[in-house]
Parts: structure tokens; C-alpha cells; sequence
């Protein structure tokens, strides 16, 4: 065996092999597999082989689409079969709720270009004749739907890899990882050690046990899966007789079922409400090519439902029940890039759907690794959405959530319970106590609107029971003044000589001056975000950062990996060591005043200054600015003070007419600002120009910032997208996110963010258009629960367009 590797990647399943297929692809052929038993060994041997391009997150099913897509290269490639039958599908709807979310879901296809079509029950039964049309309320037709063989899958990866240059060593098991002398890897094995750069974490079902190696808890845990599988049916056998062709997948969600067609049979699986996890708290090494104990019972009312809607099943003998057990993040997506703080470590695993996502995830990896970015959007997958908080205990209880889900609809407005509350602030049993209906922020225990008279959301795509009550909101603020927790944002602290150089090289904008701050754009070498945050100079050796709280492990990863490393800065992500708390409108200056000795007069502490001053008896640092477009504050205190500053502001607050405020509030109102978000607005995959943040943009300043040369390129050239703003003609429902963007009958684009800015009494949509309409005047339409509705860009605010209550 070769000592010695560009790249050792743990683990020869699906993901695994796709990963090496990808690098060996790019050109790096000094690339190594290391598999403890046969390649296939974990899940994917017995997976069942269904592959869709249709998800709810227009990006994964993008990487879906890309992963099907694949199959016939490398099987022309290794001359291995996948086994691939693409068979079309349906996938169908028994409620109406579920029919909206299939219509949106198509909806959001359309800009992808994932064929796809709205079909009546009866359309649904003419490709699919095993179903009961009486059943169900309509279906969604996809093209590209199929079945594969998994393990052929696998090895047409690994042989298309071996055939680039890469080696594959099985029956080589990994036992630990350390660091080399000159800051690469060292990776055990029982057959001796390899020396590398970069290390993947492949290990599917011991992707835990293998991140346990270098201290890490990645937040994955199995589940147990079952599908069973029948004997011939005579019904199969005349579908396939009848039309030439195999029976048509289907997805019955409100039965949480998935079906297709084996040899002479059908296969039929479920994600049941019942769920059981596997292996909880260790993998056990020796389990290799086993199934589970099927148990029918947990799965009978998912059957019971499946029998019904396909009546043939009811005749059919079962051959065969398998029970595997396969991997989950707490939400359903992969984990994949880099490791903050362990360079060259990275992961690859968490892949729920490995034979439709196996194939984008491996192409992510590879371009990360050999090119220092991933080369599209993979923000939902990046596994530095979950920090030390994503622990064994809280990511058990989320995995069986999100299991049992996995066909449910989430509504736009629903908050899921499972490891809640956890993270909380000082304030949170106050705001409970006002009313507050709290929103899970990646852990943490957020207020979303405040109820007065105990009344809670309705889940629904339309306005809902909130919609009221947060205009109320709203207009308390507007009006008067309004206070809002802001302890969710990641904060740190830059610190040092050298804090001053680091933070003009890695952010795009100019510097501010002591006391000062400004909206900071921090770009990728591709001169695409990487970031917007908010800095402050506090003094020559001190910076403040503040931006979106999902982001801190993606913000610090980025930061410490481009810092000097001679020990002239210092970075500290402070996270709920600082936490916040926002007052806006009006009235908000008075407020502060009575509360400060400092002079926070207009000519005295000017928008976009910062100071350390008193708030009641507590030390804070206040900067002035909010997010809500208007006069505003944000103040920073420690933990152990928030409770007093909170009290003495609402106290103070009461005869100003002060309100509490939530992020659903906070949300109209940035809307009708024209102010874009992270991870909406604002991603890894748009240029400052595109995303209209190219004023912040320090384009002449003599620092040579990350991103400059692109961003240059990107101002000259102009980029190929143009964010907009656009009031919708909408009632009853507003849009979310993600809804295709039409323009003289073509869609040209997609919204990232919408909703009601209450004060301004408008639906509005935020969304990203081709640079080539986006100064057209239309005609322009938003398509919004399957109707296209009219809508008109909104190039000026509609709130403070000059800016005088906000600078004023
Ligand atoms: C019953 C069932 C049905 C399914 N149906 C589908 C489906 O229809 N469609 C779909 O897309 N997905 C399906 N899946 C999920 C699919 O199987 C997984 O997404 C996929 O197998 C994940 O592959 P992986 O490479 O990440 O992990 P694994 O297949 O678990 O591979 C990990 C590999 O790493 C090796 N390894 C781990 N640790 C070490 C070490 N220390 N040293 C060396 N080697 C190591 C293991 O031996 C193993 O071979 C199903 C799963 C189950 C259980």
C-alpha cells in the first residue's frame, strides 16, 4: 500500500467514490480510498436505489439534477452498469395543503430547468395505473425520476476513478488521524500509516466515530429504514406489457410512501412517524454487510395508507422486508466542506439521498479542495451551519424529527419543537411572558412576533394569525419606538497590531475610522460574497464584526483561515458572550437618552457611530444603526446585564409608546428598505454588483482586498444578475422565497425573500433577474401559489428613501 497521498478519503461507499471519481476528474490523480471491508459496506449496498431531481431547496435539487445527470458518464467511462431505468414519476398530493406545496415546488423548478407538470388524479392514474385516483387531490409529473443499481453505482465511480489514476485500498480500516510534523495528516490504518494534505470524511454510518479521530462531534446519526418488496404482480406485468415501459416511481407523501418497480414486483418504502434511530451514541465497527430485524408493525399504518391508495398491493405477496439504517444531519441535509479550525480536514457525509445527491456532493468536495470553492451554491449543505451547540444529545431528538417529517410539509410560518428551548438568553422567560412566539435560530430561542391574547400561528402558505399582531408591531415602531432582541448575530472581536492590515485584506469595504463603522462586504478570491457583515473600529487594535448568527461558523472559518499566522491578530467569536438588544424609530433617540449620561444627540453620536457608554447601571457598547431602516440602536452588553437594560428600557420606554418586536416585524420592515439579508439576498454565489452591495465596495482603495481583481472585473463588465425589489399584487398570501420570477411571459429569475411591509402597506419580493431585463419596466409577474401575479420593480425604497429618519 502507498504511504503517501494527496488526499486520503475515508470510506467506500457512494459518497465516498463519487468524491475520488471527482478529484481524480479535476486532475489530482494522487488521490487514495481507504475502505475497512468490501467498497459498499455501509448503507449504500442495500439502499433502494430510487433517485429524484424534484426537492424543496431549489440548490439540492440543482446538485440532484447534476448527480442523475452523471450516471452515463461514468458508466461510459468504468463500462460498469449503474443499473439506471429512468422511469418518470409522480408524486401526489391528498390534501390541498399538499398540492400547494407541489405547485410551489414546481414552481420553483422552473428557473432550474426540472421538467415537471401539474396533472389531475385521473392524468396521475394513466401513467401510474396502480393508483387510486379517488385518492388523492392532484400529482406533480417528473421526468427525471428513476432507480439505479447501488452497488453498480458504486463501482462505476470507483473504477472511473482508478481508471483517472486514484487508488482504492479495501479491507484497510482507518484507526485514527493526527497531525504531521509539517501540518498535514497522518492517517492510521491497521496496514500502516499514510502521510496527506487533506483528509475526507466519507465514513457514511462511522462518519461520527471517524470525526471522534480528531475531537470532532459531527452531528449525523442513523436511522432505521425500511422498505419491502413483493412477489410478481400480475398488474406490473400488464403495465409493462400495456405501455413498453417500466411503472412510473410515485411519491405518496400524506402516506409517507415511495414506490417503484422490482424485477416483476413493486418496492415499497416508508419513512414512518414511529422512527427508530440506530446506534445512538457509537457505531459498531463490526457491522458491515447486515440488515436489521424488520419490525412490519411500525410500519403497518404507512402500509395500511399505501394499500388503499394502490389497491393492487392488497393481493400482492411481500418477498422480501429490508431494514438498513442510513445517516442524517438534524435537518436532512448533507454536511460537506472543510472543518473550521482543522485545515485539510473535511467532510463529506450526513448524505441522506447518496444515488441523487452523491454525485453533486462529490463535484462540491473536489472543486473545494483542488480549487479552493465549491463552484456553486451549497450553503444548505455546508456543515458550517452547525457549531459545538450541534451536540450527540441535541442532534438525536432533531434526526428523529426531521425522519419522521420526511414527507410532511413544513409551512412557511412553522417552527419545529424538537431539542427546544435550548440556547436562551437572560430575557427569554420576559419575553415569554409578553407574549413572545419564539422561532428556533440555529438553537436559539428567538421571538418572532408577540401574541397579546394568547393567540399562536396557523400554519398556512397564506397570511396567517400573526399577520395582525406583527402590523401592529410594525407600526409601534414606525411610529414611536420599538425594541427587538438582537443576541442571534455572530459577533466577534478582531484584535492586535495587525488587526487594522488583516481586516482591510479580508473585507471589501473601507475601513471605518475609530468610533466608527460601515457595512462590510467580505468577498471570496472569485470576488463572490463570502459575507456581509458590519464592522466597527473601536480603536487602531480593535474591530468589532456583527453579522447573521448561522453564519458564525462559516464567518470564522473564513476569517482565522486567511489570518496572519505571526500572532498579530487575534480573533474571538464571542457568541452569546455579548448578546443585544435593538431599539428603533422615532422616539428611540429620547429613549436612550433618559437611560445614558452620554450626549446621543444627532450632532453627538451621528448614524454609524459607536461608543462604549453606560445604559442604565450596565457597561454597553452602542452602535448607531438598525436593520430596520430607521433611527435606531443597537446595544451590546454581557450576559449578566441584559436583564437590568432590558427592564430599564421597557420602563422608560412605556410612555413613548414603546413595543416589543419581532423578527417577522423586523423582516417587513427591512422590506420595504430594500435591505437584503445573509443567505436570501446575499450568498456565496452573487457578486457585490449583482447584489447591489457594490456601494460598500472599496474597489480603489491601495489595500489589495480577497476578491479584488473579480470584483473589478464584475464592476467593468457588470456582472449577469441584478437584485431587485418588487411590490407584488398579492392578498390572502405572500411570497416566501424561492418562486420563479416572470418578465414578458419568461422567467428570468427567482425571488429570495418576500413578505407584507406593513408600514408601507405592500407585498413586496426581493429577487434576483438577469441583468439584461433588469432595468425593464415589464411586463413583470411573481408566480405565487401557482398564479402568476403582477408585480412592479421598487428601485426606491418605499420607507426613508432619502434616508432623513435614519440619518436624521
Ligand atoms: C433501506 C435503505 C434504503 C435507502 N434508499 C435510498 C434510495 O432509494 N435512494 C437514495 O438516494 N438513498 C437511499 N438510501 C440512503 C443511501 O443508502 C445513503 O445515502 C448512502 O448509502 C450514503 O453513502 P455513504 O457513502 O455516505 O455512506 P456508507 O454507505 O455508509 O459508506 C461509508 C463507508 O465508509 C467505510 N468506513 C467507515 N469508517 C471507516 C474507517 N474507519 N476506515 C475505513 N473505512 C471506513 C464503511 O465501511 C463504508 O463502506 C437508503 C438507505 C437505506 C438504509
Amino acid at each position: 500500500m502507498q504511504t503517501q497521498a494527496r488526499v486520503v478519503v475515508i470510506g467506500g461507499g457512494v459518497v465516498g467514490c463519487s468524491v475520488l471519481y471527482h478529484l481524480a476528474r479535476a486532475g489530482w490523480t494522487d488521490v487514495m480510498l481507504l475502505e475497512r471491508s468490501e467498497l459498499t459496506s455501509g448503507s449504500t449496498w442495500h439502499a433502494a436505489g430510487g433517485c429524484h431531481t424534484i426537492n424543496g431547496d431549489p440548490n439540492v435539487a440543482k446538485l440532484q439534477k447534476y448527480t442523475i445527470e452523471l450516471y452515463k458518464e461514468i458508466e461510459d467511462l468504468s463500462g460498469q452498469s449503474t443499473g439506471f431505468h429512468m422511469t418518470g414519476g409522480v408524486m401526489l398530493a391528498s390534501t390541498p395543503e399538499r398540492f400547494d406545496w407541489l405547485k410551489s415546488t414546481m414552481a420553483k423548478g422552473r428557473y432550474q430547468g426540472i421538467e415537471a407538470e401539474v396533472i389531475t388524479p385521473e392524468e396521475a392514474h394513466e401513467v401510474m395505473p396502480l393508483l387510486d385516483p379517488s385518492q388523492f387531490f392532484g400529482a406533480l409529473k417528473t421526468v427525471v425520476d428513476g432507480h439505479l443499481d447501488p452497488s453498480g453505482v458504486t463501482y462505476a465511480y470507483a473504477k472511473s476513478a482508478r481508471k483517472l489514476g486514484a487508488a482504492i485500498e479495501t479491507h484497510t480500516m482507518v484507526t485514527g488521524i493526527r497531525r504531521g510534523r509539517d501540518g498535514g495528516w497522518i492517517v492510521e490504518t491497521d496496514k500502516g500509516d499514510v502521510t496527506c494534505e487533506h483528509v475526507v470524511n466519507a465514513g457514511g454510518l462511522w462518519a461520527r466515530e471517524v470525526g471522534r479521530m480528531v475531537g470532532l462531534e459531527l452531528p449525523v446519526l442513523a436511522m432505521e429504514h425500511m422498505y419491502l418488496i413483493t412477489e410478481d404482480m400480475p398488474e406490473v406485468a400488464e403495465i409493462n406489457r400495456a405501455t413498453g415501459r417500466e411503472v412510473y416511481h410515485a411519491v405518496d407523501f400524506d402516506g409517507e410512501l415511495y414506490l417503484r418497480q422490482e424485477r416483476g414486483g413493486m418496492l415499497m418504502g416508508t419513512y414512518e412517524k414511529a422512527c427508530v434511530p440506530w446506534s445512538e451514541r457509537q457505531t459498531p465497527w463490526n457491522f458491515g454487510h447486515e440488515l436489521l430485524q424488520p419490525d412490519i408493525d411500525r410500519i403497518a399504518p404507512s402500509l395500511e395508507v399505501g394499500f388503499e391508495h394502490f389497491p393492487a398491493f392488497q393481493n400482492a405477496g411481500i418477498k422480501q422486508i429490508i431494514n438498513g439504517p442510513f445517516t442524517f444531519a438534524p435537518d436532512g441535509n448533507p454536511l460537506i466542506g472543510p472543518i473550521r479550525g482543522l485545515p485539510g480536514m473535511w467532510s463529506a457525509c450526513g448524505v441522506m439521498a447518496g444515488f441523487s445527491q452523491g454525485g453533486g456532493v462529490g463535484l462540491a468536495l473536489a472543486n473545494w479542495i483542488t480549487e479552493g470553492d465549491p463552484g456553486f451554491d451549497v450553503w444548505a449543505m455546508d456543515v458550517a451551519r452547525y457549531g459545538d451547540w450541534a451536540t450527540m444529545s441535541y442532534t438525536n431528538p432533531k434526526v428523529q424529527e426531521n425522519y419522521s417529517r420526511r414527507f410532511s410539509i413544513r409551512f412557511p410560518n412553522e417552527e419545529l419543537p424538537a431539542a427546544r428551548p435550548y440556547k436562551t438568553t437572560p430575557i427569554y422567560d420576559r419575553m415569554l411572558s409578553l407574549g413572545a412566539q419564539m422561532g428556533d435560530s440555529w438553537g436559539l430561542e428567538a421571538p418572532l412576533w408577540f401574541s397579546p391574547d394568547g393567540t399562536r400561528d396557523a400554519f398556512s402558505w397564506r397570511r396567517s394569525t400573526d399577520f395582525r399582531h406583527v402590523g401592529e408591531e410594525v407600526r409601534a415602531c414606525r411610529d414611536n419606538v420599538g425594541l427587538m432582541e438582537i443576541s442571534g448575530f455572530s459577533k466577534f472581536f478582531v484584535r492586535g497590531a495587525g488587526a487594522g492590515a488583516f481586516l482591510d485584506r479580508v473585507l471589501a469595504c473601507k475601513l471605518p475610522k475609530p468610533g466608527r463603522m460601515t457595512l462590510a462586504p467580505m468577498l471570496k478570491h472569485d470576488g463572490k460574497l463570502q459575507g456581509d457583515l458590519t464592522v466597527a473600529c473601536l480603536s487602531e487594535e480593535e474591530f468589532f464584526l456583527a453579522g447573521s448568527g448561522m453564519a458564525e461558523v462559516f464567518y470564522a472559518r473564513w476569517l482565522e483561515e486567511h489570518m496572519p499566522g505571526d500572532g498579530s491578530v487575534t480573533l474571538e467569536v464571542v457568541g452569546l458572550g455579548l448578546v443585544g438588544l435593538s431599539i428603533a424609530g422615532p422616539k428611540s433617540r429620547d429613549l436612550l437618552q433618559r437611560l445614558t449620561p452620554e450626549d446621543v444627540s444627532n450632532a453627538a453620536f451621528r448614524f454609524m457611530d459607536i461608543r462604549r457608554m453606560d445604559v442604565g447601571f450596565a457597561p454597553c457598547m452602542v452602535g448607531r444603526v438598525s436593520f430596520t431602516g430607521d433611527l435606531g440602536y443597537e446595544i451590546w452588553m454581557k450576559p449578566e446585564y441584559q436583564r437590568h437594560v432590558f427592564e430599564r428600557l421597557m420602563e422608560a420606554g412605556a410612555d413613548l409608546g414603546l413595543k416589543p418586536f419581532g423578527l417577522r416585524a423586523l423582516n417587513a420592515m427591512r422590506l420595504e428598505k430594500n435591505f437584503g439579508g445573509w443567505a436570501r439576498e446575499y450568498r456565496p454565489v452573487y457578486g457585490p454588483l449583482e447584489a447591489g452591495l457594490d456601494r460598500f465596495v472599496a474597489y480603489d482603495k491601495p489595500a489589495e482586498f480577497i476578491g479584488k481583481t473579480a470584483a473589478v472585473k464584475e464592476r467593468d463588465t457588470g456582472g449577469a444578475l441584478r437584485l431587485i425589489s418588487f411590490v407584488v399584487d398579492a392578498n390572502e398570501a405572500d411570497v416566501i422565497g424561492d418562486e420563479p420570477i416572470w418578465h414578458d411571459g419568461d422567467v428570468v429569475g427567482w425571488v429570495t425573500s418576500g413578505g407584507y411591509a406593513h408600514h408601507a402597506g405592500a407585498s413586496m419580493a426581493m429577487g434576483y433577474v438577469g441583468k439584461s431585463v433588469a432595468d425593464s419596466d415589464g411586463p413583470w409577474a411573481i408566480e405565487l401559489l401557482g398564479e402568476r401575479r403582477d408585480a412592479r420593480p421598487q428601485r426606491v425604497p418605499l420607507f426613508d428613501a432619502n434616508m432623513e429618519r435614519m440619518r436624521g
